[in-house]
């Protein structure tokens, strides 16, 4: 249940009630109280669980389901199965072992188990003498002397009793509204829908939807699932009634973050439209000319912030693609036009790599770049503060230090965003409240985790995306191999062969949920052992527990070429630029997800020497875990690996838990249901025509409350 749901206003209920006959109304429109057996008491505790209308009722869907649509012979039982059977009892008697119970035999002519009851009364004992029939339904477990039931619910047989045609659902309940009452509503919802089903919001007679049921039947089948249908389908909601619903949600889904965005219009934004050649001699200095999706993402950008509401973009582009020189563009456009300009990374190393590089490309120009970091001493921090405040620093780069409530901009136009993904929603929002009073900075969020189209569009609908496609030319794809744990003996050779080369060399130590200091500490013991069996090579160590300066002396060592092997935690993951490293050897690569293995092989194959990145493995390897190597060792393309690491490790991993835990769905998995977002962007597009069926889809999927969704 989202948080919306409950979240609703109760003014509908007013004017849900205020509603015309049954007959007359909606779904939507009718309130619950309408139902028989929903007074004002029960309507209050309904409202608690989002229950307002019927229609309400309708999408309360069940979690779990009960089989008694069929009797089963006891020959066929297995442990662990909730069944009915219906048996004669052979011996009934009371035991007094540790704890006094009733122990029944019985049986069907197929086999036979004990019905065990361990509270039961006098009369109840009696009740269940020898040649007694009844019918049990209760999960079957293996007991002392056989499969037994313990408990179970029974009724006594009278003549041909009829069972039930569908399956019993299980709703969540709460205090006060038990299962029963929620059957006897869904039955009586179910019963106004068979008259005037609700509306149906989706083109029904879209080829997208050839296949599935439509909107009435999906309901019914959820509810009341007919006999002998796949239950395990309905549970892991992959049958086509429960695809049908979760379609529908990722359209209002999608529908919900549209609408978000164009409100965003009606917030103020400086208009950025210098006239000077500010970008041209940015350009002139880099020292290279703009690949072509530079080029093209750079206008999309000049292009976005001449508006005076806020552009708010999304820029994705494998490692290496050229990120920074985009950023760069960006900047030089804003602060030509008088306008400040924010730069934000996820982590002291790769905030100082940005600082270096500005000031490089952007003092010459007489542009004053800043720098605010949490490790700056009191007296830096307090001149950085006031050289913002003041607008002397056209250009601010820095850490999370930016968010801090006394950092104060004269006049912020553009704020961004570099490695999205490390970064909370409300930090990022924190940034965008620092515009000068009643504006709102452009935002642009730079990402190197390259997101499959479809989901995109699903998850980031409230943005405008630019895709750098392109990378800079000169570069050699990584050779990338696997090689077995026990040969890093072999490894280390190869490391030496490749430093007497002039060549630079990463050594990645990963451990999975493990601590930081644990981190360290393997990173510690690999770089002595390196160190032992190398004692020519000069070796650096950086991990998360060393600070920030000590970090920053040894990244700039070997960037400067005076070390040849950095040993180094996932600290090194983004971002990182060193163009002399060709060869990276990366620790229990199984263990990681494709996503980020392929983050951490971009720091190699920066320059034009072939570059390879070796995939350390403890064996035996599962067959996905094998499966995961070879496409690491087949593409270098971080698109392609994204879509695999969506298929099989689902939205999570591509997203990160942030962006998906931020969209809680009702039916809806962003990982399970990743093959049909095809379709619900077709949909989707669709139903935009029609402004009432885009408000109705949203009401009924996600409330009438605004809600935030995680990008903005
Ligand atoms: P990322 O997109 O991963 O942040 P960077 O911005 O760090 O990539 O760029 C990676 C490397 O490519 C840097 O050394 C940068 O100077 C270089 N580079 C960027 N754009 C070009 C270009 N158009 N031509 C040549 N090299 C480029
Ligand atoms: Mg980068």
């Amino acid at each position: 249940m989202g948080p919306a749901m409950t979240a609703r206003s109760p003014s509908k209920t007013k004017k849900a009630s205020r509603a015309d006959t049954p007959a007359a109304s909606s779904l939507d429109q009718l309130a619950i109280t309408q139902l028989n057996g929903v007074g004002d008491k029960v309507a209050a505790k309904l409202s608690g669980l989002g229950i307002l209308t019927v229609q309400d009722v309708l999408f309360h869907l069940p979690m779990r389901y009960q089989d008694r649509t069929r009797i089963r012979q006891v020959g066929t039982l297995l442990a662990g199965e909730e069944v009915m059977v219906e048996v004669e009892v052979d011996v009934s008697e009371v035991v007094i072992r540790r704890r006094r119970s009733l122990l029944c035999r019985v049986s069907d002519g197929t086999g036979s188990l004990t019905l065990r009851f361990f509270h039961f009364s006098q009369k109840q004992a009696a009740s269940l003498a020898r040649g007694t029939r009844i019918r049990c339904f209760s999960e079957v477990r293996k007991g002392p002397a056989g499969l037994e039931m313990v408990h179970p619910e029974y009724t006594f047989v009278r003549e041909s009793e009829s069972l039930p045609d569908s399956l019993t659902a299980f709703y969540p309940a709460t205090d006060g509204v038990n299962q029963l009452m929620l059957r006897k509503l869904t039955d009586q919802a179910l019963g106004l829908m068979e008259k005037r089903s609700p509306a149906e919001l989706l083109p029904q007679d879209s080829e997208a939807l050839a296949g599935y049921p439509n909107l009435a039947t999906a309901l019914k089948t959820v509810h009341r699932p007919p006999a002998g249908i796949d239950v395990d389908s309905l549970l892991d909601g992959s049958h086509v009634a429960l695809q049908r619903l979760a379609i529908e949600e990722l359209v209002a889904h999608r529908l919900g973050l549209l609408q978000q965005r164009l409100r965003r219009r009606d917030n103020q934004s400086a208009v950025i439209a210098p006239a000077g050649d500010l970008l041209e001699r940015l350009i002139a200095r880099l020292g290279f000319p703009l690949t072509g999706a530079q080029a093209r993402v750079t206008a999309e950008i000049r292009e976005g912030m001449r508006s005076a509401s806020p552009m708010l973009r999304l820029l994705q582009g494998d490692v290496g693609a050229g990120k920074t020189v985009v950023a760069a563009a960006a900047a030089a456009l804003c602060v030509e036009s008088g306008m400040q300009v924010a730069i934000m990374a996820p982590t002291e190393i790769l905030a100082e790599q940005h600082l270096l590089n500005f000031t490089e490309w952007f003092e010459p120009l007489g542009v004053e770049v800043g720098w605010l970091s949490g490790k700056l001493g009191a007296r830096a921090r307090r001149d950085a503060i006031e050289a913002i405040a003041l607008g002397r620093s056209g250009i601010v780069v820095g850490t999370h230090a930016l968010f801090q409530q006394d950092v104060e901009f004269s006049n912020l136009g553009l704020a961004i965003v570099d490695e999205q993904h490390r970064f909370g929603v409300h930090q990022r929002m924190a940034l965008r409240n620092k515009g000068v009073a009643g504006q709102v900075p452009h935002q642009l969020i730079m990402t190197a985790t390259p997101i499959p189209r479809t989901l995109a569009m699903t998850a980031y609908a409230d943005l405008d995306l630019s895709v750098l496609d392109e990378l800079p030319p000169g570069r050699t794809p990584v050779n990338t191999v696997a090689v077995e744990s026990s040969r890093r003996g072999e490894v280390a050779t190869r490391i030496a062969a490749a430093i007497a080369e002039g060549r630079q060399v990463y050594w990645v130590c990963t451990l999975i949920e493990e601590s930081e200091s644990l981190q360290a500490e393997a990173a510690e013991d690999t770089s002595l052992w390196l160190q032992e069996s190398m004692p020519q090579v000069r070796t650096g160590l950086v991990h998360g527990r060393l600070k920030s300066q000590e970090k920053e002396q040894v990244m700039s060592l070997f960037k400067q070429c005076q070390l040849d092997l950095l040993v180094a935690t996932t600290v090194i993951e983004v971002g990182v630029d060193v163009p002399n490293a060709s060869l990276m050897v990366i620790e229990n690569a199984e263990r990681l997800g494709l996503s980020q293995l392929h983050q951490l092989r971009g720091r190699v194959g920066r320059g034009a020497a072939a570059s390879t990145c070796i995939l350390l493995y403890q064996a035996p390897l599962t067959k996905t875990a094998h499966e995961r190597l070879d496409i690491m060792r087949n593409t270098n393309d971080g698109f392609v690996i994204a879509e695999k690491d969506l298929s099989l490790r689902g939205a999570g991993e591509v997203l990160g838990t942030r962006q998906t835990g931020a969209a809680d769905f009702r039916i809806a998995d962003l990982s399970r249901d990743a093959d049909l977002l095809g379709v619900v962007t077709v949909l989707a597009d669709g139903v935009l025509d029609s402004p009432a069926g885009v408000a109705a889809l949203i009401r009924r999927w996600i409330g009438d409350e605004r809600r935030e969704y995680g990008a903005v």
